[in-house]
């Protein structure tokens, strides 16, 4: 097309292709190092499939000493929510995925280090447009004066006639105007958008090669898409292939509802004379609905959302430990063999990415929740949930803060001192339920809940037991927990039960109950439920003041 007539139809003040190459060298890595990006679009709702997808991201790059960096994809800007920028950082930073001193993303756009920003799509209009301009004068694009009204009637035809709807071949009428028809319709003042002129014929079969999903035999592009939209921002296909180009990615760690996309793109690189990165379409996260396999929905499953990890506290550890478990088979060996290791130490290699729909299990994230909360110091618990509660529970949050001390000797329980930790904290919003009866103003317990609770024990054993518990406290409690225990098994035998199981078990009529009947009473008492803690170490904690207090029936 004639240079004048391309003035016209993008007629800004830009830079040339040479100007924005030189800003734009290839990148100065080691031999094998991933270059990857996040591309998210600044809607307000960010999904874990974004945290899942970034993670995988960033994980190929740091094991190659390579480069990540974070690009807001906003050219689709009746989808642009405000505030949703700074959720996709926050967020990132939140998760480890992004760290300001060593990725490259938006927060650099305005600086004037170099670098291969702007890493916003709205801030790099006019580079898109100079690569346009160039497709226009090399007769690989073209201006397309279609309606939205053309455009549907031509699809309908379409559909009636069970062809593929879409602007291709014959159907592509305005690639066949000629120089003189654009001016007439530039004259009319018709709007128009900038179309890519494709040389792809769908009868042909090309060869993918995706690094997750491995080879595919698809069809040839033969689609005149959109480049350049009426608003002057590039569709998203265009505005990835410069971006990527300039940017140097050599991976794209993408959701797989891209992979039909692939012809397209690697024509647009093809047809650029540029290198294409390699891509790695992974599966979504799917979830079992009614027997069937489904994609998260963000209208569906609150769980679709990373906010919702967030508001009932499950640690971003857990989460990301949970997402490595669902994206990759080999994650788990790993764990078994390497239980205590830091997420860094696990290698992650694109072959064993999950190539069907990763399923989402509550279950499986509960335990990997459990687990790793286990695992945590008092004072890492506390500190967390007291995060946690800060802006969420101010009740929780109000007792953390007047009862330190004593809110971290209860997590200890079990924690510290032993190497089988208590493994009943699943997310910060539940954890209040383990420690709360340990306050008498929110203990409660009336002598029916005691007598259903503690399995109808006779009151009055019950009584003489606690005498005689009592009476010896301060003695027992001075002992270590082995003696303290034979102590308490002593006290069981002496008031007709059973302490040896399978005895109990060949006899349960000779004996008043088991061991386990014998220890609910005082698990009841103190707690109010029949599963406790250990009681001897609950016991200390809770002080012999409030132990006897609750224990006298
Ligand atoms: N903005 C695209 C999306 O949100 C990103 C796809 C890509 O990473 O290339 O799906």
């Amino acid at each position: 097309m004639k240079k004048e007539l391309v003035e016209r139809l993008i007629s800004d003040d830009l830079p040339s292709i040479a100007e924005i190459e030189a800003k734009y060298p290839k990148r100065n890595l080691p031999e094998g190092a991933v270059v990857s990006r996040t591309g998210p679009s600044p809607t307000g709702f960010m999904h874990i499939g974004t945290i899942y997808q970034t993670m995988i991201s960033k994980k190929l790059v740091e094991q190659t000493n390579g480069k990540f960096f974070l690009r807001i994809e906003d050219t689709d800007t009746k989808r642009e929510v405000s505030g949703a920028r700074e959720i996709i950082v926050d967020y990132l930073i939140k998760y480890g995925l992004l760290n300001k001193e060593i990725d490259e993303g938006p927060f650099l756009d305005d600086s004037d280090k170099d670098n291969y920003g702007p890493y916003t799509q709205s801030k790099r209009a006019n580079i898109y447009k100079a690569y346009i301009k160039y497709m226009l004068e090399n007769d690989l694009a073209y201006p397309c004066f279609c309606t939205t009204e053309q455009l549907n009637e031509v699809r309908e035809g379409q559909k009636k006639e069970d062809l593929r709807t879409g602007y291709y071949g014959n159907f592509a009428r305005c690639r066949r105007l000629s120089e003189e028809d654009i001016i007439a319709k530039l004259d009319a003042g018709l709007d128009y958008v900038i179309r890519f002129k494709s040389n792809g014929k769908h009868s042909n079969k090309i060869l993918i090669e995706d690094s997750v999903k491995g080879k595919r035999n698809i069809a040839e592009n033969d689609f005149d898409i959109p480049i350049l939209k009426g608003d002057g921002l590039p569709s998203y296909h265009f505005a990835h292939l410069i971006d990527d180009h300039l940017m140097g990615t050599n991976l794209v760690v993408r959701g797989d509802e891209w992979i039909s996309s692939l012809p397209l793109h690697l024509q647009l690189f093809e047809t650029m004379g540029w290198e294409a990165p390699k891509y790695a379409h992974i599966s979504p996260i799917e979830k079992m609905d009614d027997g069937k396999r489904r994609k998260l929905s963000k209208r569906k499953d609150p769980e679709a959302s990373v906010v919702y990890y967030d508001e009932v506290g499950y640690p971003v550890q857990a989460v990301l430990e949970y997402l490595f478990n669902i994206a990759n088979s080999d994650f788990e060996q790993w764990r078994k063999q390497n239980p205590l290791a830091d997420l860094k130490d696990f290698e992650l290699k694109v072959n064993k990415l999950n190539k069907s729909g990763a399923l989402f299990d509550f279950d499986k994230l509960n335990h990997v929740s459990q687990n790793y909360i286990s695992r945590l110091t008092k004072d890492e618990v506390y500190n967390e949930l007291e995060k946690w509660a800060i802006n969420r529970d101010t009740h929780l949050h109000k007792k953390m803060v007047q009862n330190k001390d004593y809110i971290k000797e209860i997590i200890n329980i079990e924690r510290e001192n032993t190497n089988k930790p208590r493994k009943d904290i699943t997310m910060w919003s539940q954890a209040w339920d383990t420690m709360s009866y340990f306050f008498d103003d929110e203990f409660s317990l009336t002598k029916e809940e005691f007598m259903e609770k503690a399995g109808n024990p006779d009151p009055a054993v019950a009584k003489a037991i606690v005498i005689d518990f009592i009476a010896d406290y301060d003695k027992n409690m001075a002992l270590d927990k082995s003696e303290w225990f034979n102590s308490f098994k002593e006290l069981a035998e002496k008031h007709g039960y059973c302490t040896n199981g399978k005895e109990y078990k060949k006899n349960p009529d000779a004996y008043k109950g088991s061991m386990a009947n014998f220890a609910k009473i005082f698990r009841v008492l103190l707690t109010g439920e029949p599963q406790s803690p250990d009681l001897y170490y609950m016991m200390h904690v809770m002080g012999k003041e409030r132990v006897f207090k609750r224990i006298s029936i």
